[in-house]
């Protein structure tokens, strides 16, 4: 049984014949993904950890790695990995710095891919298979390993496409974003996708937390069909069927102020602040403001003020 596919509450699962304390559990868990604990003889040192437990991971587990086959450093810092995997197959993953205070790791979620996008070298590899969630996951540790600065995001946008191994890169996402785990905040997570519409529509409906980031190439169909045959399938206009607005997705929802917009002054703070309509009172969102013209001031502001931050579609 291998110990870096399994999420938190399958350790329970799996451990609960010996009712550990959830404590125990824990530690066990961050020994494995947020101390990398190389083998699973290293779960020895795990305080406590009741001996039975620790008899049954030995006998039965397994903590296995990735061996980094190849580095290439670059001049601007980026340092490319290849990984070997003891299941099979080669890929690799980049350690990219970010403001020269920490890291972001863009890894691979399949070996080859099968959309054989035009312009990709992976694409023409052709599909081998999907990475399992260890596999994912370990990429990140082995790059953390060795980093002099902290791995802060991670990035689904090696080999692969995410969306056609979902559930496997769904759990190491989830793994990655454990703060028992490797602790990487969900928001520093992005997934890319080349636009597998059907999963995009059961991410969408499933309300994942990470970044869902969409690989266009040409906003032209006919251009996009020239170097992405995934263009014949999924076509561009039905990638935004899943972000129709609905009654109940509030983001999708304009906000405006409650009051007129001042005229923006550099090295002033703004005297208003942003209200969803849910917040503003029942005078300032139906009387005085109608919903076209509050889109209008709302683009205005944004326009005069470019670094104030909304989350509004307007
Ligand atoms: S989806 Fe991504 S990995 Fe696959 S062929 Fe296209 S660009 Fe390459």
């Amino acid at each position: 049984m291998n110990l870096k596919n399994l999420e938190l509450e399958q350790w329970q699962a799996l451990l609960a014949p010996f009712a550990p304390s959830t404590t125990a559990i824990r530690k066990l868990f961050a020994a494995v993904f947020a101390h990398g604990a190389p083998n699973v003889a290293a779960l020895r040192q795990v305080p406590q950890v009741p001996a039975r437990v620790r008899d049954h991971l030995l006998a039965r587990a397994e903590v296995p790695s990735l061996t980094v086959l190849e580095r290439r450093r670059a001049q601007d810092g980026f340092v490319k990995y290849l990984f070997g995997s003891p299941a099979g197959g080669r890929f690799e993953a980049v350690r990219i710095p970010l403001f020269e205070e920490k890291y972001v790791v863009c890894i691979s979620s399949q070996v080859g891919c099968a959309l054989g996008c035009g312009f990709c070298a992976t694409g023409r590899l052709g599909f081998s298979r999907n990475l399992e969630t260890w596999e994912m996951v370990d990429q990140v540790l082995r790059i953390r390993q060795e980093a002099d600065r902290p791995v802060r995001g991670v990035v689904f946008m090696g080999m692969g496409e995410p969306l056609l191994n979902p559930t496997e890169v769904l759990r190491a996402a989830r793994i990655l974003s454990h703060p028992a785990g490797l602790a990487i905040a969900a928001r520093a997570i992005s997934l890319s996708t080349a636009g597998v519409v059907p999963a995009i529509h059961r991410y969408v409906r499933e309300g994942h937390p990470y970044r869902l980031v969409f690989s266009l190439t040409s906003a032209i169909p006919a251009k996009r069909l020239l170097v992405m045959p995934i263009e014949a399938t999924h076509a561009l206009p039905s990638w935004c069927q899943p972000f129709a607005p609905t009654p109940t997705r509030a983001k999708s929802a304009p906000c405006w102020p409650t009051s007129s917009f001042p005229a923006s002054t550099p090295g002033t703070r703004m005297p208003w602040r942003w209200r969803r309509p849910s917040e503003a009172s029942p005078s300032s969102s139906t009387s005085s403001t109608s919903p076209t013209s509050a889109v209008a001031t709302c683009r205005q502001a944004r326009r005069n003020s470019p670094g104030f931050a909304t989350t509004c579609d307007c």
